[in-house]
């Protein structure tokens, strides 16, 4: 039997990862995997990676019993792993400090990467201004006009900001871009990848960096319950937080593992959503083997999310592995219903959630009531929501 966890040699999960970029890319990305694999062996780097997430980050993140939603919603006990408490307000600054850390190591001088909601370039700039790294990111034009604070932080905090007028100038059209001058400049440039998506040996590296969340939660919820949790429910745009959260958890079989996708406005119409897992068919896109939002001549959809950090026509291929041996369960859930369960935490617990954590939260708002009061749901509350305040009360008309 093939490996929850680990991809092969190659990089592929099941059917699904690999690397499938051009020819001038295979060196570069092949001496990052080479890299990486020496890291992820040396003590040292383990180290220096740890008390950076103990002193830096602000980590262990609690994991905090929401008795105000649980109550509200009557049913399975809810708990909140609380990545919002971490420095820059999401569970992103995990990996941009292992990918800071790797790029140093390489004897590189500037980090290069995309961002969507803006949450991966403030984190990726914030680890670059630390580690004493240059930092570019590409970033839709769209998504610039609906994140404007989060070009603000990057910008103060040392980072040039490229704006993306190409395509639907979102975060696919930013990926793109940010690929083509890594391109032209790899020999001083540390392509940084915001999730686990990308060629190999991204999917497995940012899943490993991640990994530390739900590590975490298991030795959490071991101290204060004295059993594993039932459920586990994670927002999936890439996949980040929902890998970082469910590693620990694969090889639990009484363990139910949900990843909640972006149903969007309608999934019936193509452009109104980003349900990759589910409406998704196998492609190959940024690198990778996954499954795609996309035309059956290979051309991907427009896509679309309230939650900019989720509008992504792609997963990352351990997902798409995962759901194909049937190990991990994808469901949708509407922008109106993603409000709802925003406005949901605001009221019973005095949180702000991301909008994209806020997908979670909607889904674990639906199978609580269903469980028992001695059942537990682990939600990976993977962002603040401070950076969606004015988008929301423009929904909400306020
Ligand atoms: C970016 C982001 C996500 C989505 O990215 P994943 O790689 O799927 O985790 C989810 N929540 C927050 C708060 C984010 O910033």
């Amino acid at each position: 039997m093939t490996s929850l966890i680990d991809a092969d040699e190659a990089g592929f999960f099941g059917d699904h990862g690999g690397r499938f970029v051009p020819p001038h890319l295979e060196t570069p990305i092949a001496e990052v995997a080479a890299a990486y694999a020496e890291a992820r062996q040396d003590p040292q780097f383990q180290a220096e990676y740890e008390a950076l997430l103990a002193d830096y980050v602000g980590r262990p993140s609690p994991l905090f019993l929401a008795e105000g939603l649980t109550r509200h919603l009557g049913g399975a006990r809810i708990y909140l792993k609380r990545e919002d408490l971490n420095h820059t307000g999401a569970h992103k600054i995990n990996h941009c400090l292992g990918e800071g850390l790797l790029a140093k190591r390489m004897g590189k001088k500037k980090l290069i990467a995309e961002t969507g909601a803006g949450q991966h370039g403030v984190a990726l700039a914030t680890a670059a201004a630390l580690l004493g790294l240059e930092c570019e990111i590409h970033m839709g034009s769209i998504d610039i006009a609906k994140q404007r604070p989060n070009v603000v932080r990057m910008e103060l905090l040392g980072a040039k900001v490229v704006s993306v007028e190409s395509g639907g100038r979102c975060l696919k059209d930013a990926v793109d871009s940010a690929f083509s001058v890594f391109a032209s400049d790899y020999h001083d440039t540390f392509f940084a990848i915001g999730s686990v998506v990308g060629p190999h040996p991204y999917p497995s590296m940012i899943r490993d960096f991640q990994s530390i969340v739900g590590r975490e939660a298991r030795g959490q919820i071991l101290a204060k319950e004295g059993r594993l949790p039932d459920v586990l429910v994670a927002s999936v745009g890439g996949g980040s937080n929902a890998l970082g959260l469910f590693t620990a958890f694969l090889e639990d079989e009484s363990v139910r593992i949900f990843g909640v996708e972006p149903g969007g406005k309608d999934l019936d119409v193509v452009g109104e959503h980003a349900a990759t897992m589910t409406l998704g068919t196998p492609g190959t896109l940024h690198g990778m083997r996954t499954l795609v939002l996309q035309d059956t001549d290979g051309e991907t959809w427009p896509v679309h999310s309230i939650a900019s950090g989720l509008d992504y026509p792609a997963v990352g291929p351990q997902h798409a592995f995962l759901k194909d041996v049937g190990r991990a369960e994808y469901v949708s859930v509407s922008d109106a219903e993603t409000l709802e369960a925003f406005q949901l935490l605001c009221r019973t617990e005095g949180i702000i959630p991301a909008l994209e954590s806020s997908h979670a939260l909607a889904h674990a708002a639906r199978l609580a009531p269903t469980m028992g009061a001695d059942e537990i749901i682990v939600v990976n509350l993977s962002g603040r929501g401070d950076k969606d305040i004015d988008y929301v009360a423009e929904k909400l008309g306020r």
